[in-house]
Order: structure tokens, then C-alpha cells, then sequence
């Protein structure tokens, strides 16, 4: 049998979590959050179910909570979609990015990655039959080089792939960014997939920029968002999609014959809870504080790292301890000291190594103190 996906390994997020429960590691690799969602949520659920709302839901979504969507879009992003025709509810974010890919990206076609890049993008882009076209960028990944991206972009180009704020790097993309790449993308038929799942975590009085901001990236734009992510739903899988209705009805072409539809209790649960701002809102401040926590605990390691931008993750470099690779190191980690990451080469273009882990913050205070104190003792 000849692969359709030669080489790819397993996820590193499944064998990383793996390994801490075989060694009974604290687990900071995969990113989840470690505590539980607003019980207010998990009631509206088991009501939705309880109320009957147990069989196949539209296609695009509950209209209530594409209507809710596009409300919570336009205060935050200044730009309306139309929950009729420019919103799909999805199987979390990866079903969004699985879609928007298979519906545009034809054999031959090259699609621009800025590396480190989160697992999926790549494996999809070669299932079209087509090329992905990394672009690395230099540790500790919290600035991009548009001229590289600009440079990258051949005739063949059909869609290029963001990650704002970015997953492992931890950076938010800057207006200066944005506008890069709208001029990268001016005059051309590129599109842009902008994987937005952490938007609504920021720190240090940063805003997120979304795609949707920006008239000439959101006219080419697949949006990708994840609930998972906002309302630490992870396990729920429940994202959704944004674009222009002549990408979406494309869009919907593909979620039709992959999905149908997606979970249709939850749906309704959401259309409720989005009701309230204060339950999206305030999750900077959430994670900020997390993220301080543990890197103020900190405080005897030999761990080096420039704090995290946005999103959940804290990279750290750890070359004045060790040479060795990042893989065995993390592994090692987790094995004697208990404590496991992710280690960053495997996002790289041929697997670069930088020295550098990956932890995810999104866990309880006594598990963030926990680790600081195993990475102060190395
Ligand atoms: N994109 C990025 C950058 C992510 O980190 C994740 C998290 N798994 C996803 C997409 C997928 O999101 P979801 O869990 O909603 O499918
Ligand atoms: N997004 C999560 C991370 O980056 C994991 C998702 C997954 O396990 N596929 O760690």
C-alpha cells in the first residue's frame, strides 16, 4: 500500500501526553486546560439535550449562534459577516482548517507555512497533492520576516497559512504585520487562512488583530476560531469559520460531505452563554496572570524565555543546560523529573532545534508552582 502521507509521524501532542501518563508526570506538553469549564455552560448543555435538540442540526449551525457570532465579530473586529451566508459552524478549529484547505487547494498548488507551525496545516496541504512552502522564522518566533514570506510566493501560490496569536511561539502579530501582508497579497489570487483559535488571549495590554480587520486579507480570508480554546472546552470540539460567501458556499461544499453537520446540543448551549460578554471577555487577564505565576516562580532556573505574547504556551530555551536534542530532552523531562513538554524542533522546517520546550500555562495554580519548581531544580 503506498501512503498518501509518507514520513508524517504521529502527533507529538498525543505521544507527549502519552508519556506523562505513563510516567505520571505533570503534563504541560499537549494544550489543554487544566480545570473545568463554567458549570453554568455544562447546565445549558444537558438542558439543550434534555429539551429535545438531539438530532442533526443545519448544516451551517444553529442560526441563533451564527447570529451571535457575527454580533460578537462585529463589536470586536469591525466587520459584519452575514450568519446567513458567511459562517460555518465546524468540528473545532481543525475541521475549519481541514475544509478550507480541501476546498481550495488543488494539485500543484503551493501553500505558504510560517515555521514552527501547529501539526495539521502540512499534512492536509499534502493530501490536496500539493506543496507546502515553509518559511522559518528565528527563534524565540516572535517576529516574522515578510520579506522571506514575500519571496516565497511563486505563481504557483494559492494560499499562504497565519497562526495569530501563534501556537508554539506564543507571538501576536503587530498592525505593521497585517499590513505586510496585505501588500504581499494586493493584485494576486492568494488566499488567506488565518488561524485565529487564540484570539481572546493577549497579555500585556496587547489587541488582537484579526484578519477580519484588515479589508484587503478579509475580502481572500478563511477565519478559523475554536470554543475549545475560549471556554476550555477542548474535548468538546466545537470551532467555526468565517469568509466571503462565494468562499464559503465552496467552504460548505466540502463540511457538507465531511461532517453534515456538528453537535447539535452544544450549539444550542452556546447561542445562550455568548449572550453574556463578560463570559468571552476577560481571558487576557485570566492567562496573563498564569502565565506570571509561573514564570515569576521561576526564579532559580537556568530556563532562559521572553515572556509569551498571547495564546496559552511559554517557550524556553534551554541551552545553558544540555546539548541535547530536544526531543530526548523533553522526554527525559518527563521520565526522571517528572514534568513534561513539547519539544519545539518538530514544528521546525527539517526539524530544526533551537534548544527549545514548550509549556502550556492554561493549568491550576498548584501545578504551575509544582513545575517551576522541578524546572528550578534542573
Ligand atoms: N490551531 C491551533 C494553532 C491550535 O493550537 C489548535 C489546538 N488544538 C487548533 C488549531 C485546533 O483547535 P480545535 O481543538 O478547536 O480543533
Ligand atoms: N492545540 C494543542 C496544542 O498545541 C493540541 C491539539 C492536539 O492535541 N491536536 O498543544
Amino acid at each position: 500500500m503506498q501512503s498518501k502521507l509518507p514520513g508524517d509521524q504521529a502527533s507529538i501532542f498525543a505521544e507527549m501526553t502519552g508519556l506523562a501518563v505513563e510516567h505520571n508526570a505533570l503534563n504541560l506538553s499537549q494544550g489543554f486546560p487544566g480545570f473545568s469549564p463554567d458549570p453554568v455552560l455544562i447546565d445549558l448543555v444537558s438542558k439543550a439535550m434534555r429539551d429535545g435538540y438531539n438530532q442533526y442540526a443545519p448544516p451551517a449551525g444553529h442560526l441563533r449562534l451564527r447570529e451571535k457570532i457575527s454580533e460578537l465579530i462585529a463589536d470586536l473586529r469591525g466587520k459584519i459577516y452575514d450568519p446567513e451566508h458567511e459562517i460555518n459552524l465546524t468540528v473545532g478549529a481543525s475541521e475549519a482548517l481541514y475544509v478550507a484547505i480541501t476546498a481550495f487547494v488543488h494539485p500543484g498548488d503551493e501553500v505558504i507555512v510560517l515555521k514552527p507551525a501547529f501539526d495539521c496545516y502540512e499534512p492536509t496541504i499534502k493530501l490536496q497533492g500539493a506543496t507546502p512552502v515553509p518559511v522559518q522564522l528565528e527563534a524565540p518566533y516572535l517576529q516574522i520576516d515578510w520579506n522571506a514570506v514575500a519571496n516565497a510566493v511563486t505563481s504557483k501560490t494559492r494560499m499562504i497559512i497565519i497562526n495569530n496569536p501563534h501556537n508554539p511561539g506564543g507571538m501576536v502579530f503587530k498592525d505593521s504585520d497585517l499590513k505586510q501582508l496585505e501588500a504581499i497579497v494586493r493584485d494576486t489570487n492568494i488566499l488567506i487562512l488565518s488561524d485565529e483559535v487564540y484570539e481572546h488571549m493577549v497579555f500585556d495590554g496587547r489587541v488582537h488583530r484579526s484578519a477580519a480587520s484588515y479589508p484587503g486579507i478579509a475580502e481572500r480570508a478563511l477565519i478559523t476560531a475554536s470554543f475549545g480554546k475560549t471556554f476550555h472546552t477542548t474535548g468538546w470540539k466545537m470551532g467555526y469559520c468565517l469568509a466571503p460567501k462565494d468562499l464559503m458556499r465552496e467552504f460548505r461544499k466540502v463540511h457538507q460531505n465531511l461532517v453534515f453537520s456538528i453537535h447539535h446540543p452544544t450549539q444550542i448551549a452556546l447561542a445562550q452563554y455568548l449572550e453574556e460578554p463578560k463570559h468571552y471577555l476577560g481571558l487576557s487577564e485570566f492567562y496573563q496572570a498564569k502565565r506570571d505565576t509561573f514564570l515569576n516562580a521561576l526564579n532559580q532556573s537556568r530556563f532562559t524565555y521572553t515572556p509569551a505574547e498571547g495564546a496559552y504556551f511559554q517557550i524556553m530555551d534551554y541551552s545553558a543546560i544540555t546539548d541535547e536534542p530536544a526531543v530526548d530532552f523533553a522526554k527525559r523531562l518527563t521520565r526522571e523529573h517528572k514534568l513534561a513538554s513539547i519539544p519545539v524542533s518538530v514544528f521546525n522546517v527539517n526539524h530544526r532545534d533551537d534548544h527549545l520546550l514548550r509549556f502550556c500555562f492554561a493549568k491550576a495554580e498548584k501545578d504551575l508552582l509544582k513545575a517551576a519548581e522541578i524546572l528550578n531544580s534542573i
